[in-house]
């Protein structure tokens, strides 16, 4: 259990007046959490202070040779007006598994959990009201060690920050468009693609960036020897129904295992679906779309939370799926995990975490 420090802001910052135009990321709340790592001392003095730069040495580790992990979780308001978490342990976990991967030390799950909903606690009113809306949690550590030399650093902070966010779709959920990228990878055997680690995502910009100037919402990554296997979306697990089973890629250190897969998962076996856990070939699922098999697929986040596909491009070759429609597994996997988060559906999963 930690003993948090509590400094309260005197100059609380102006709540978003409108909160159709919160966007995502974009502004922060008034506090953050910090925590302090050293070698003599583990993780020390827990506190939450207003939010603010941290000044860091020009010389930093993270700066020069990115050792640092994130993670991505939201607080959802309810209708009674209660603030709630969506299995914030499951973040605590990777967080771990992440940190293991880049020789940081680990904070305890039940740590984790505890600065977030202390955090949560304290900016409670920064939580959104409207529909669909909520408050985007970023919890990330850092190393602070000064000086050059490519070895692990001895100090590290943690920290947590959080920003209103909108509606992921404005609009109602809108099919996008995915590109499969076949020259950049994201990930391969051995490195570091089931951690939230920040080099994985800038080493995934380039591909992004292209596919967006080309109208794609996102690129989707085959694995990274043969080019072969679909993998997941930049900002997703990807799933495909097709002939009425489910696939996606299996969490084997190249895909993050996502939270909201691991709930999606769990959701269609209590459906009865079958779910195949495998690798399947891009050549075979671009096949199954001129066959005619390939039912629905969707991608699989906390952002979005399920994001249907409308059209996947390999090589110049094109599929279209549901006819540009939200299938009907997704719309109901879409119904059922907002209903849990939003608190509208029971939580017979023990899946929420009350602030
Ligand atoms: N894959 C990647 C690369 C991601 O960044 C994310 C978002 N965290 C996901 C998958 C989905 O994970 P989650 O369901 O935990 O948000």
């Amino acid at each position: 259990m930690l003993d948090i420090q509590i400094t309260k802001t005197t100059s609380p910052k102006a709540k978003p007046a409108d909160e159709s135009k919160l966007g995502f990321g974009k502004i922060f709340t008034d506090h953050m959490f910090v925590m302090d790592y050293a070698p003599d001392k583990g993780w020390h003095d827990a506190r939450i202070v207003p939010y603010q730069p941290f000044p860091l040495d020009p010389a930093c580790v993270i700066f020069h040779y990115a050792q640092e992990i994130f993670e991505g979780l939201k607080a959802y308001r309810t209708a009674d007006n209660t603030i709630q978490l969506f299995r914030p342990d499951c973040n605590g976990q990777r967080m771990q598994d992440s940190a293991d991967r880049m020789c940081i030390p680990k904070i305890p799950v039940e740590d984790f959990v505890q600065a977030v909903k202390t955090l949560v606690e304290v900016d409670k009113d920064w939580v959104p009201h409207s529909d669909g809306a909520s408050l985007y949690i970023r919890p990330f550590v850092f190393a602070t060690d000064v000086g050059m030399g490519v070895h692990a650093s001895r100090n590290y902070t943690f920290c947590v920050i959080c920003a209103p966010s909108g509606a992921y779709y404005a609009e109602g959920i809108d099919p996008v468009r995915i590109y499969v990228e076949d020259e950049y990878i994201r990930a391969a055997p051995g490195l570091t693609g089931f951690t939230k680690c920040g080099g994985n995502y800038a080493a995934s910009i380039k591909a992004g960036e292209m596919a967006e100037q080309q109208g794609f919402a996102q690129v989707l990554w085959l694995d990274g020897v043969e080019k072969k296997y679909v993998e997941e979306v930049g900002s997703m697990n990807i799933m495909f129904k097709i002939d009425g089973k489910i696939y996606t890629a299996p969490c084997t250190g190249t895909v993050l295992p996502g939270v909201t897969r691991r709930s999606i998962i769990e959701l269609l076996k209590d459906w009865g679906y079958e779910v195949c856990e495998e690798h399947v070939a891009i050549a075979d699922i671009m096949k199954a779309g001129h066959d005619g098999k390939l039912e629905e697929v969707f991608g699989t986040g906390t952002a979005a939370v399920v994001s249907p596909v409308k059209e996947l491009d390999w090589k110049g070759d094109k599929v279209f799926i549901s006819g540009g429609k939200i299938g009907e597994l997704t719309q109901k996997l879409y119904d059922t995990l907002t209903g849990i988060q939003w608190g509208k559906l029971p939580d017979t999963k023990g899946w929420i975490v009350p602030v």
